[in-house]
């Protein structure tokens, strides 16, 4: 069945087509490792866990590269284009060495993203590591007359661009007006107000710095993304794929909507102004997670973090089963409340899976006698359809409850479940066979029942069965001995 996605450059549903059959290959731009990696970023790196996922599901082997940022680099704000970051500020002030900081925050975000089982990416390349490529590009650039130095710091020449804008309308007539207003200062070494910072000199006291052709300097904030996906997921530092052709274009690059501009933007300009092709075919990007109506954002103090989460008693699964329960692209307001509701719809889910007996294997030679089984198919059908229908996952959980509350055998509905959870990620296999926690209440009164049954006292047995019961338990006598099942 064919897969569509919303692509952010074309503004339509697209069939996904990828440039090679056997190797999809996708960039999701990664976290920036001076602060916590908080459940917003979270909203976005699950998107594109689920892209990479339903990739799978359909049978794509996916090659998924994830960046760390690691350099203190600039970000433009309203007020001055050209300051530094004050989270990064803060963390460098704190007077831990930046290797220290980064490491601590690193391990943190893939501690995290295995909280929320979002599958390891294939490289988690580092962007102080790619300092050799970043110069290789920018040094293209300026040969090539995309770029110009300023004489203070090495510019892209936006101008040069011919479809600069294309990703988000932002094009340069509509921005010469906008621009016009925030005109300051310290930009004036440049030629025009929208190009960007590849190479930025600067002071020898400053922490993060590397020699170029150019001195003593750090990288922009886009080129870095530009090295790093071009490095992995192309031909272009490595000549030639091990197939021996060569491949400038990546499939899939994934982002929230606050990386459109200038971000992915910059990353096109450059990417393609260097290798002459189109750098990316799909631009994914997801809604931002809100609070009370705000983006949520380390300067405005308003994140929460997976451990927070936990901390108040959640399984971090619940974050990950909530962000589906609205359409990628739209904003979703984060409450307490809706994550209450979704630890409570996951509870259901793993109580359902850890009842009644395994489902039955394709195997099994009773499995073509098994009617059962191919009434889910309609279910599972369902299921792909939605998926494959730019990531639908609201319709996905749909079909989910659809089929739960069907008529169907248990082992039936646990089969198409845990092939669902391929896409879904919520470790329902894993959590079936989970040895049930009882209660030690529960025990003793399990106990007590075998003493009686042993002495044939059945009347008292069943009397304890009944407590068993209340407590929400039942027992299944086998040939082991007694199974504890929570009702
Ligand atoms: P940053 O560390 O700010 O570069 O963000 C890392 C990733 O998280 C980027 O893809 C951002 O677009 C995304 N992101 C940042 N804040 C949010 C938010 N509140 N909701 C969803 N995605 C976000
Ligand atoms: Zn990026």
């Amino acid at each position: 069945m064919d897969i569509y996605i919303y692509n952010t450059l074309t503004r339509q549903k697209e069939k996904f087509v990828p440039v090679d059959p056997n190797l999809v290959r996708m960039y999701t731009c990664g976290p920036t490792v001076y602060r916590d990696v908080h459940i917003g970023n979270y909203r976005t790196y699950l998107m594109a866990d689920f892209a990479r996922r339903v990739l799978e599901y359909n049978g794509y082997r996916v090659k998924k590269i994830q960046n760390i940022t690691d350099v203190g680099h600039m970000r433009r704000n309203e007020t001055n284009p050209e300051a530094f970051d004050p989270v990064i500020m803060a963390a460098l002030e704190s007077g831990r060495k930046p290797l220290e900081i980064t490491q601590s925050y690193t391990e943190q975000f893939l501690a995290d993203n295995e909280r929320l089982n979002i599958q390891p990416a294939d490289v988690y390349p580092k962007a102080s590591d790619h300092i050799e490529e970043i110069i290789e590009v920018v040094k293209e650039l300026l040969n090539k007359g995309f770029a110009y130095d300023s004489g203070e710091n090495i510019y892209f020449d936006v101008k040069k661009f011919k479809d600069y804008g294309e990703l988000s309308g932002n094009t340069l007539t509509k921005m010469e007006k906008l621009l016009e207003a925030v005109r300051v200062a310290s930009e004036t070494d440049k030629t025009d107000s929208a190009d960007f910072v590849l190479w930025k000199r600067v002071d020898p006291q400053y922490l993060m710095k590397w020699d170029s052709p150019w001195g003593l300097g750090t990288p922009g904030w886009h080129i870095e993304c530009t090295a790093m996906s071009l490095k992995y997921l192309t031909s272009v530092f490595s000549d030639r794929l091990p197939d021996n052709r060569i491949h400038l274009t990546i499939d899939l690059h994934t982002g929230g909507e606050d990386n459109i501009f200038p971000h992915h933007e910059d990353e096109i300009a450059q990417s393609e102004s260097f290798t002459g092709q189109k750098f990316v075919n799909i631009w994914l990007h997801g809604g931002h997670l809100t609070v009370e109506g705000e983006k949520m954002a380390r300067r405005r103090g308003n994140v929460f973090l997976v451990q927070d989460l936990v901390d108040r008693g959640f399984d971090p699964l619940s974050f990950r089963y909530l962000t589906m329960t609205s359409y990628y692209r739209s904003k979703m307001n984060f409450t307490w409340d809706s994550l209450a509701a979704s630890q409570k719809a996951l509870d259901k889910i793993y109580q359902l899976v850890k009842s009644g007996p395994a489902p039955i294997q394709h195997s099994d030679p009773s499995y073509a006698k098994e009617q059962v089984l191919i009434g889910c198919a309609e279910y599972e059908q369902r299921f792909l359809e939605a998926v494959n229908d730019d990531l639908n996952m609201p319709k996905a959980l749909a079909v989910v409850w659809d089929l739960v509350k069907s008529d169907y055998p248990l082992s039936a509905k646990k089969a198409s479940l845990f092939k669902f959870d391929k896409v879904l990620g919520l470790r329902l296999k894993e959590t079936s066979e989970k040895p049930e926690e009882v209660p030690s209440g529960v025990l003793q009164l399990v106990e007590e029942r075998e003493n009686s049954r042993n002495n044939k006292e059945f009347a008292r047995a069943d009397e304890l069965r009944g407590k068993i019961e209340d407590l929400g338990f039942t027992v299944e006598d086998t040939p082991k001995g007694p199974k504890i099942v929570r009702m």
